[in-house]
């Protein structure tokens, strides 16, 4: 009988899920086929203007998408869709293309198919799954690529208007898991990709059920109309007709974090990182207890700056949201990968050694004034911390005090009510690191970026994947700063929180735990799994110290990863 059949997949977002079956059809091969047969006579300069208004198209395409993941999601997600763009940008990409264009007189969409092809060919050659997952983005942006030459609008995806439905699809890229309404995706059934594709890293981030990697039987499959699934268990089956529903391995998570939350509360402050006020939602889901970094920037990248009261609205949104828990606005962080259109920066040669964050803050003080301004009005609104990024020299620091003091004045004289702010920096340069005793004595607390003290640490541009082997967080150095730090701040009677990626780590929880850290902030969907290490934790005073030592002991960051699973 139908329901004895199950297919193995992988499940690589956590939860359970039944219901009617949607099968995405999105085979690009077919779609470039019929297109270049339609061509009999090709006049190649006709070609190249084509396919560089397609490339225009796709661009704004992946920019939305970009601005929509990172709204939603944060920085992290957001960069899928930022890679797609340079992949764009690759001149052995459409630069080939367009080489072939005018040495063959092909058409543009076989041309594009042509070097695409070769890339994937070679990107799945590779025994390496993160690079045989890389493929996919090349077929995404491909797809991308022969749809708007086809003058189709790849957000365009038939999925039904109205109900729940279960996403079949023979491959899931990106671009089509972002175009979905998420929010009617029970979840997702992929006949290819692995754990890490980015089609699975985006389920887990929106908290739907996942399993990828269904080969055998896929026929079969893919001809149910009712199916139940296992993200956990990486399984899949017929289901009962009629029957609709869904269970998160979030929901799960927050059903174990409600007995535990008050034992965690105790012990340290498991807050949210946002982008903007669309955020909110996923800070309660996940019960973030405030959050502990606002990247206000995004505010600012826009076509136009926003405004003081622009500014007081967003802000005083995720304020009175949050509270009673605080929301820590961090300053305009403006440079290296973030780029603000309407500011007109010139270009730099290294832009994360250059004018960035606090550093253009200072030398631009009338944008610097206008958001300082609005921090205190909005910090009327509920409880308020604001914190400078990048902060190299204690100049800097006393420089930036000196103008958020001069705002509150200016609004206190011109009548309007301010807020309390407890004024904190981000440690993520290991200059101020290694000063952080001197600096302690000028702020209420520290929070430690470890994304740019990572970068800053080991000199690895936080962006280059040539060289992400070497961007590591867990590298010994990186931890004994951190320890440096957080035994400066407790010496100096501040607290001490962690808001980078580091912040959201499981496996480093216990480290954190152990050197006395206040409060960890993070993507709110890892906030369950943190939250769950730390209700299983338990130490007494010399084991605290005891993990720590080793840790700080080990040579490599392969040696740290080895003794934080061990504990
Ligand atoms: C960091 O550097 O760790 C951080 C939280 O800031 P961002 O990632 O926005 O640079
Ligand atoms: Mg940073």
């Amino acid at each position: 009988m139908a329901q004895d059949k199950l297919w193995q997949g992988i499940g690589v977002s956590a939860g359970r899920a039944c219901g009617q079956v949607w099968v995405l059809q999105g085979d690009t091969s077919k779609l470039s086929a019929v297109e270049a047969t339609s061509f009999s006579s090709i006049d190649s300069e006709q070609e190249l203007i084509r396919l560089q208004q397609a490339v225009g198209l796709t661009e704004i395409n992946l920019t939305k998408y970009e601005q929509q993941v990172r709204a939603e999601q944060g920085e992290e997600f957001a960069r899928i869709f930022t890679a797609h763009k340079l992949l764009l940008s690759d001149p052995s990409f459409v630069g080939e293309a367009q080489a072939r264009i005018k040495a063959k007189a092909i058409p543009a969409e076989q041309a594009m198919q042509q070097v695409a092809t070769e890339a994937i060919t070679m990107l799945k050659g590779i025994a390496d799954p993160y690079f045989q997952e890389r493929a996919v983005d090349v077929q995404d942006v491909l797809a991308q690529l022969l749809q708007n030459l086809a003058g189709k609008d790849n957000a365009e995806l038939s999925f039904p208007a109205t109900g729940l439905w279960l996403v079949l699809a023979d491959e899931l890229t990106p671009a089509q898991t972002i175009s979905l309404p998420k929010e009617r995706v029970l979840g997702f059934i992929v006949r290819t990709g692995g754990k890490t594709s980015h089609a699975a890293i985006l389920a887990r981030t929106y908290g739907i059920p996942a399993v990828v990697g269904v080969k055998a039987g896929w026929e079969e499959l893919a001809n149910l109309q009712w199916v139940e699934l296992d993200g956990d268990e990486g399984w899949v089956r017929p289901g009962t007709v009629g029957i609709t529903s869904a269970a998160t391995g979030n929901d799960a998570d927050s059903a174990e974090a409600e007995d535990t939350l008050e034992l965690t509360t105790s012990q340290m402050i498991l807050a949210a990182n946002v982008g903007n006020p669309n955020d909110l939602p996923l800070v309660h889901k996940f019960k973030g207890q405030g959050v502990g970094l606002y990247r206000t920037e995004f505010l600012f990248m826009g076509d136009h700056l926003p405004s003081e009261n622009e500014q007081v609205e967003a802000y005083s949104k995720v304020i009175a949201a949050c509270a009673p828990y605080v929301t820590v606005i961090r300053t305009l962080d403006i440079g290296g990968d973030k780029k603000a259109p309407a500011l007109q920066l010139p270009v730099e040669q290294n832009p994360f050694l250059g004018v960035r964050a606090l550093r253009l803050c200072l030398q631009h003080p009338e944008i610097f004034r206008v958001q300082l301004r609005a921090i205190w009005r909005a910090a009327a609104v509920g409880p308020t911390d604001v914190m400078f990024p990048m902060v190299a020299t204690l100049e800097e620091l006393l420089k930036a005090k000196e103008l958020l003091g001069a705002a509150r004045m200016e609004l206190v004289n011109e009548g309007y009510s301010v807020g309390e702010l407890q004024v904190g920096i981000m440690i993520e340069i290991p200059a101020a690191a290694w000063n952080a005793a001197k600096l302690a004595k000028e702020v209420d607390f520290f929070s430690i970026g470890t994304n740019d003290l990572t970068q800053y640490m080991l000199a690895v541009d936080r962006e280059n994947s040539a060289l992400a082997e070497l961007y590591q967080t867990y590298h010994p150095a990186v931890l004994g700063m951190i320890a440096r730090v957080s035994a400066a701040a407790i010496q100096a009677g501040i607290w001490v929180g962690i808001c980078g990626e580091a912040g959201g780590d499981s496996l480093l929880v216990p480290f954190f735990a152990a050197l006395g850290i206040k409060e960890l902030s993070m993507a709110p969907s890892s906030l369950p799994k943190v939250r769950r290490t730390l209700a299983r934790l338990s130490f007494a005073a010399h084991e605290k110290q005891q993990l720590v030592e080793e840790i700080l002991d080990c040579a490599t960051a392969e040696e740290v990863v080895t003794k934080l699973k061990s504990i």
